[in-house]
């Protein structure tokens, strides 16, 4: 059986949604409409405009980290989910949704707290996690989904 891995992202120059074939990201995927490379080694921005097609059309889990700027506990949280992008790329799909500029998308699940992490498998959520918490319980939360 062939592995389908692929992600729906919106390039973080032109906003442009690009289908990535996951198993070629180190072939490094480009943004179909402008050019620019799409890395997928870093959270990628999502929206309230983008997230339902984003977290649908991705076959490989998604991390969504419900985040805001003036946060101090998400700003704890942001290397370590910068980490786990960069070393589990291809694999999972690590999103940053910015509950300020996206007020519509964290009243649907729910969230009454930031950060708070939701993994999502075809668009359905399947773990959620409140807070911040040391790397080694992000990393236990992220080996069980
Ligand atoms: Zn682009």
């Amino acid at each position: 059986m062939v592995e389908m891995r692929q992600a729906t992202v919106a390039c973080p120059f032109c906003s442009t949604l690009n289908r990535v074939d996951l198993t070629k990201v180190d072939k490094g995927p480009k943004c179909g409409s402008c050019g620019r490379p799409i890395l997928l080694d870093r959270p990628i921005a999502v929206s309230d405009a983008n997230f339902d097609q984003v977290t649908t059309d991705t076959t490989v889990p998604v991390v969504v980290d419900f985040y805001a700027d003036w946060c101090g506990p998400c700003k704890i949280m942001a290397p370590l989910l910068d980490d786990v992008a960069r070393r589990r790329q291809g694999e999972l799909l690590v999103l940053k949704l910015d509950t300020d500029r996206n007020p519509q998308t964290g009243p649907r699940f729910g969230i009454r707290g930031i950060p708070t992490l939701i993994v999502f498998r075809n668009g359905k959520e399947v773990a959620r996690k409140v807070g911040a918490v040391p790397q080694a319980d992000l990393e236990g939360f992220l080996n069980g989904i």
